[in-house]
């Protein structure tokens, strides 16, 4: 029997599972340990709760966890409760599985200020992630600035300007839910520091943005390169940048919609300023050189504006005694192997780029390297171990059936429309599964 712990429920977490599932059958017993007493991490917390078709990806990680050999093991902090090493003396591989879930810090002068949030907070904050539910966004603000040309700011863009009806079906939580409805936010501003060219927008979210009920993107022409230049980009970009030219071709037939989301690119902020909270970024025109990096022209001018939600990326938190690539906010690695024992897969292992099932060949690459490396029979202690060291310590963990009882109170709770109300407090998670 191989044991294998994987730190993360995330995506990464659970197709790790399932391709060591399917490559050991039963000579294998998976522990996937989570610091949530609820799985599924960006699955759950991360993506946008109007896109539940990407969510519905969850079942078939339930599917995995269903099997005998794979368990949950929920409500438990790696680097708090137990130690990576004690976990390496336990079982045969670790994976780390955890994610890319802090911000890249906006490093520019004021970004300290009250009213400029990371995405990581934002999005948390409107998806119920424990950790941000007290976050309480301005949003009596007018002007709001993105700064980011990627899918994420789409995300916060889109949840910013949708109305309420435009929420049915979604599993938004609650107190974003009420807190949106009185928002005032009237324009939203992208700031992309290159062109349409070097956007991180895919084709069918930026698609999205033409479909709303109140809000309107809007484009400058001047901003983009020949119609004919386009000819040169891979396919998908190609359809990006059709519908950032399409937004224009448009625009006079949205002139009714009141909310104005424009993208402002060959922009980089450069300092955020305000009496006590944000009042204007500082923002410097670019240029690309040669090989299409931004470059400030020197040239500046003020947006004036709220809140400014930064999503210029994420990173993964170092681990102690873990080896860490600081640069590239991830563990240092070699195709997934940090130390003997010891891997890592999904973003821990790449950085944050890529889809949900990108995972997908890297949770089953990872489960060939521990294959290769760790032969068939093992002198670990695996399960028991873990149990006997939660308990000495007073951990309480949290199963899969527990998180079923979780998943029930939280469907039995849902408002009309909506799939779930999600518990954003951990200990009403834990008290819920007892009911
Ligand atoms: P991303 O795709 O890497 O985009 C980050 C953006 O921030 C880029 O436009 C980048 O510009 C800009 N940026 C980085 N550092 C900056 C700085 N210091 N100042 C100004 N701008 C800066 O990251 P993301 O949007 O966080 O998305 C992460 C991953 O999740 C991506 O793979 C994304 O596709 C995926 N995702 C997918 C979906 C979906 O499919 N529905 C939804 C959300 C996220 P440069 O290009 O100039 O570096």
């Amino acid at each position: 029997m191989r044991h294998i712990a994987i730190i993360g429920s995330g995506p990464a977490g659970y197709y790790s599972a399932e391709a060591a599932q399917r490559k050991f059958g039963d000579d294998v017993a998976v522990d996937i340990i989570d610091r949530l007493p609820v799985p599924f991490g960006l699955i759950r917390t991360g993506v946008a709760p109007d896109h539940q078709s990407i969510k519905a990806v969850s079942r078939r990680y339930e599917k995995t966890n269903l099997g005998d050999n794979v368990r949950f093991v929920g409500n438990v902090t790696v680097g708090q409760d137990i130690t990576v090493s004690e976990l390496q003396d336990l079982y045969d591989a670790v994976v780390l599985a955890t994610g890319a879930p802090h911000d890249r810090e906006l490093d520019i002068p004021g970004s300290d200020l009250p009213g400029v949030i990371g995405s990581a907070a934002f999005v948390g904050w409107y998806n119920g992630h424990p950790d941000f539910r007290d976050l309480d966004p301005p949003l009596d603000a007018r002007s709001v600035a993105i700064i980011g040309n990627g899918n994420v700011a789409l995300d916060v863009a889109r949840i910013l300007a949708k109305t309420e009806d435009e929420f049915v079906g979604s599993d938004i939580v609650g107190h974003a839910l009420d807190a949106l409805k009185n928002s005032k936010v009237e324009k939203i501003t992208f700031l992309g520091r290159r062109g349409p060219h070097q956007i991180a927008m895919t084709p069918k979210e930026l698609g999205e943005l033409a479909l709303l009920e109140r809000a309107r993107p809007v484009v400058e022409a001047e901003d983009f390169p020949d119609p004919g230049d386009d000819a040169m980009l891979e396919p998908g970009m190609r359809k990006s940048v059709t519908h950032l030219r399409n937004f224009q071709i448009a625009a006079a037939d949205a002139r009714h919609k009141p909310i104005e989301i424009i993208f402002d690119f060959f922009a980089m902020p450069v300092e955020v300023q305000g009496e006590g909270k944000v009042e204007r970024l500082i923002v410097e025109r670019t240029e690309l050189d040669q090989n299409l990096r931004s470059i400030g022209t020197g040239e500046r001018y003020a947006l004036d504006c709220q809140m400014v939600i930064s999503c210029i990326g994420y990173r993964t938190p170092p681990i102690e005694g873990v080896p860490y690539e600081h640069g590239r906010g991830r563990f240092a690695n070699s195709d997934g192997r940090i130390l003997p024992g010891l891997y890592c897969v999904g973003w821990a292992k790449r950085g944050p780029s890529g889809t949900i099932g990108t995972n997908k060949p890297d949770g089953f690459a990872v489960v060939d390297k521990i294959d290769e490396d760790i032969g068939s029979s093992s002198r670990k202690v695996g399960r028991p171990g873990l149990d006997a060291l939660l308990a000495e310590r007073g951990v309480e963990a949290v199963t899969f059936r527990d998180w079923k009882k979780i998943e029930e109170a939280e469907i039995a709770r849902a408002r009309d429309g909506s799939p779930r109300e999600k518990f954003t407090d951990i200990a009403e998670m834990i008290a819920a599964r007892k009911t």
